[in-house]
């Protein structure tokens, strides 16, 4: 039996219609740049993430870089995130010439650790962006208590994480901002590249939409810099019709996960997602341990499973951050997550015999 990682194509089947009716309306009127499908989309995802306001941009990674240039983080400031996560969370610390510093992960979650980013903070640091890794939500009383009494601004990179929540509060809808991206793979994704920033901060909402459209208020006048970060309206569109299915969806990957959970329960060398009580869980990815890591990928893979790696190398290790001046074993838990994680298949669509296939797949290994 094949199992992919997803399948995006029979995701599409089934909405098929809905979203290329929806994206004909927006060609009809030729507004396909930040148009009124835009401004719906974003009243949807607003109401979804039970935020103030949503602002639609171009991708997830144009989402962070809007939000860090809104508050005037740059050069001299210093921004704290996880070793431990996707490239852009840190790539755009350093685009808006801001120094990403770098925190080890909690042992379980693979999330930042709150006690690390306590004290990694200095007179310089400005904002703590903390990840919600394969779409559970980090700790963010400890973050934000710790946040609030630094004076720091937390952007929530919640790219991985729409559809989860931390003690009933939507992903993103905590922090000073929140980073959404729509990237086909994601929970919600778009017919091509886009995101959002999501904000309870009226003061914000004011800002950032200047922000994504070169810093103009009134047009043509240029009170600050910032680029084109538009979305594009026809996958606007198609995200209006995906958001109303996303629970569904959610729903799906939440069962799925459960079955994962109990069929894979104690085997040897093999270690389960931890689930945090007070966090429901969105299950972008399904990342076990695996002390043979590299041999299970490879066994599964000749038997037709597919599987990932997320992240095979930690952020201080990369060679474009050498300058920052880390050196292995700096981040001891991120380096050995780094060595153990694979993401297991696990998508809406994936059939229950699937599924079984796939879990039986890993119980052979292990026996
Ligand atoms: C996907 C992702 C991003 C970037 O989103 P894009 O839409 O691909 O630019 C940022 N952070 C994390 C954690 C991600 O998984």
């Amino acid at each position: 039996m094949e199992v992919p990682m997803l399948d995006l194509q029979a995701q599409f089947a089934a909405i098929r219609e809905e979203v290329t009716a929806a994206m004909a309306e927006v060609l009809d009127t030729q507004l396909v740049c930040n148009g009124p499908a835009v401004r719906a989309f974003e009243k949807d995802l607003a109401r979804y993430c039970q935020t103030a306001a949503a602002l639609g941009v171009s991708s997830g990674t144009d989402a962070l870089l809007v939000s860090l240039m809104a508050l005037g983080i740059g050069p001299g400031d210093e921004v704290i995130t996880a070793a431990f996560t996707f490239f852009a969370s840190a790539g755009t610390i350093s685009r808006v010439g801001a120094r990403p510093v770098f925190v080890d992960i909690e042992p379980d979650t693979f999330n930042i650790d709150p006690a690390g980013i306590e004290q990694a903070i200095t007179d310089k640091t400005k904002a703590i962006i903390p990840v919600h890794l394969y779409g559970q939500m980090a700790e963010m009383d400890a973050i934000m208590a710790i946040a609030n009494k630094a004076g720091l601004a937390v952007i929530e990179d919640a790219a991985q994480a729409v559809g989860a929540a931390y003690k009933g509060s939507p992903a993103g809808s905590i922090g000073t901002v929140g980073c959404l991206s729509f990237y086909p793979t994601k929970n919600l994704g778009a017919m091509g590249d886009a995101g959002a920033v999501i904000t309870q901060d009226a003061a914000l909402d004011e800002r950032l939409p200047g922000g994504i459209d070169h810093g103009q208020s009134p047009k043509y006048h240029h009170r600050r810099i910032g680029g084109n970060f538009r979305m594009d309206s026809l996958q606007a569109a198609a995200l209006s019709v995906k958001l109303r299915r996303l629970d569904q969806w959610t729903d799906r990957r939440r069962a799925i996960a459960a079955r994962y959970d109990e069929a894979l329960a104690g085997l040897e060398g093999v270690v389960t997602p931890p689930l945090r009580e007070h966090c429901r869980h969105n299950y972008y990815l399904y990342v076990i341990r695996a002390s043979r890591r590299d041999e299970l990928q490879a066994f599964l893979s000749d038997k037709g499973v597919a599987t990932a790696i997320h992240y095979p190398l930690c952020l201080h290790q990369q060679e474009c951050f050498a300058n920052l001046g880390y050196k292995s074993g700096d981040f001891p838990v991120a380096e050995q997550a780094a060595g153990e994680v694979l993401a297991l298949p696990l998508y809406a669509e994936m059939t229950d015999e699937q599924v079984e296939y796939v879990a039986e797949t890993v119980r052979q290994f292990t026996a």
